[in-house]
């Protein structure tokens, strides 16, 4: 009793998408969660399923899971909502442009589809963006999708599988092939899983793991307002610096006619209250690219954390100091998109199988080689 092959602690997308992965290699599998499936930062987030090329391994991290994504779409349900609207990278200036310039090469040497936009195809397509744009890069292959249900159809999936969930369970320990919850019950199992997202640490602890808020916003329907997922390039930076607060222009169509507006970033941030200081500058910024948002009506706004790594890869596969716990988290503001190919990753590494991609860019042993060489 309480026996498995795998534990894993966590609902939210990555644990989903890992629980249905062990289930489809034959594991015999329980998954805890100490509220409810997707309702941690799975809840929050934007549901971009977007390919970026910071980094080789984030590259290819994306790359991979976005076309797990797409082999999937046909068996999402439609409330997943998965829509391959396309990325636009918006360039307010030549400088910028230029930048559109680097990021085309990028993706012609990796085969990904693209397309340059000069203002005047920048229009036609985003009308509702101030004039005066420089143009852009659209990604066409980029999508997105709703993450709750999607973290949900995963779940059923697993549970169809054989998978048990315990949920409304705090895990207060793991190791030693051992998972502790609060009310004193053990499970054990072969590999622990902690998915457990931005509270890793407190599972896991020295885990260099920090949580980083971000806000978002939903209107109200204003169908074909916005058609593509626009992101102005200054987001790069906005997601690169270690320190400072910082808001970015970062909008999305739902399907309902809904428009989401992000993003911010912080750290150091640790209430769930939305911090309205640094809302009126991201809606600030929203404005700047497009007025007419401003006239539109917000109904609610939101806070979530991303569980941010030193060096912007998640941490997927073995702990150095406990074979029996392993990692998947960390993947800070791509988690939706670079589920899928975490579960894949972990469970090929677990069952011995050859992994798609290489995998030790995500390796958690990479973190202590790092310390060990710093
Ligand atoms: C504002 C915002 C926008 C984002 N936009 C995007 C985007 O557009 N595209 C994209 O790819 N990603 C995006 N992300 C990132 C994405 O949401 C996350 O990377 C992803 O949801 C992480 O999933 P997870 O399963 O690792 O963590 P979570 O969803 O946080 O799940 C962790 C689960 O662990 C459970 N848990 C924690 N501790 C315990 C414990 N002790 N015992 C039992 N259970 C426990 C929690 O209850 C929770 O359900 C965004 C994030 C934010 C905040």
């Amino acid at each position: 009793m309480n026996s498995y092959d795998v534990a894993i602690v966590g609902a939210g997308i990555v644990g989903a998408a890992c629980a249905y992965e062990c289930a489809r290699r034959g594991m015999r599998v329980v998954l805890v969660d100490r509220e409810m499936v997707g309702s941690g930062a799975t809840a929050a987030g934007m549901g971009h399923i977007v390919v970026m090329d910071d980094s080789e391994a984030q590259f290819a991290l994306t790359r991979y899971s976005q076309r797990l994504w797409q082999q999937m779409r046909s068996e999402l349900p439609d409330d997943v909502e998965y829509e391959e609207c396309g990325t636009i990278w918006i360039a307010t200036d030549d400088e910028e442009m230029q930048e559109v310039e680097r990021k085309r090469g990028y993706y012609a040497a990796h085969r990904v589809a693209k397309q340059i936009l000069g203002s005047g195809a920048l229009r036609e397509l985003e009308p509702n963006l101030r004039a005066g744009m420089r143009g852009g890069l659209l990604v066409p292959e980029d999508g997105v999708l709703y993450p709750p249900c999607a973290a949900r159809f995963l779940m059923e999936r697993a549970q169809e599988g054989g998978v048990e969930t315990r949920l409304g369970c705090n895990v207060v320990a793991m190791g030693g092939e051992r998972v502790l919850l609060d009310d004193g019950l053990e499970m054990h199992a072969k590999f622990l899983v902690n998915a457990s997202g931005a509270s890793a640490p407190a599972l896991t602890p020295g885990l260099d793991i920090k949580k980083r808020k971000g806000h978002l916003v939903i209107t109200d329907r204003y169908p074909q307002f916005v058609r593509h997922q626009l992101v102005e390039l200054g987001y790069l930076k906005s997601a690169h610096s270690m320190t400072s607060d910082s808001v970015a222009f970062n909008v999305q169509p739902r399907r309902t006619g809904q428009i989401l507006i992000g993003s911010s970033r912080q750290y150091g941030a640790e209430h769930k209250e939305v911090d309205h200081e640094i809302l009126a500058r991201m809606l600030q910024r929203a404005q700047e690219y497009m007025p007419g948002l401003g006239a539109m009506s917000a109904v609610r706004t939101w806070t979530g954390f991303r569980a941010a790594t030193p060096d912007k890869l998640p941490l997927i596969g073995p702990l150095p100091s406990d074979k029996s716990v392993w990692l998947a988290t960390g993947h800070e503001g791509l988690g939706i998109t670079t589920s899928l190919a975490t579960a894949h990753l972990l469970v090929d590494q677990m069952t011995g199988a050859p992994t798609e991609i290489p995998n030790e860019p995500y390796l958690p042993s990479r973190v202590g080689k790092e310390h060990a060489h710093a």
